[in-house]
């Protein structure tokens, strides 16, 4: 296996609570060494306290059989990680990424209200628009 397709497979992999995003677009990986035998892959956590890395690893190793993952807090994941595709992914999803000013997904004005701080998730807060007349979920800029 090469490096290349490594990334590939890993680009397979979406995170769990957002199934639009895979977590190469999520800027989760920071590191793949092939090796003869088998794929280091070095991820950051997005999230502290976030859920999920369990699911993470498992679906990596379905991806890439033998690969062994690794979770590294340094250099720390932050919101600029994630790619414009993975942006793009967030808003099919319905959740606004995370930007200067918060957009609703649908129409794209800016004209939208903080529901309150505390979303779902600590990565996500609760906006509503009132020109689609429906809530949505901003990811925190970190
Ligand atoms: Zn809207």
């Amino acid at each position: 296996m090469t490096e290349q397709q490594a990334y590939d497979a890993l680009a397979r992999v979406m995170d769990p609570e957002i199934p639009t995003i895979s977590i190469v677009d999520l800027g989760m990986v920071d590191e793949v060494r092939v090796h003869a035998s088998h794929v280091d892959v070095a991820l950051l956590p997005t999230f502290l306290g976030c859920p999920a890395l369990d699911l993470i690893e498992e679906a990596v190793q379905k991806a890439m059989p033998g690969a062994v993952v690794t979770f590294r807090n340094d250099p720390p994941w932050s919101t600029d990680r994630i790619t414009e595709a993975g942006r793009e992914a967030l808003r099919q999803f319905g959740v606004a990424p995370p930007e200067d000013v918060v957009r609703c997904p649908r129409c794209g004005t800016e004209e939208v209200l903080s529901e309150n701080l505390f979303g779902p998730t600590r990565c996500r807060s609760i906006y509503y628009c009132p020109a689609c007349r429906a809530p949505f979920e901003a990811f925190k800029a970190i």
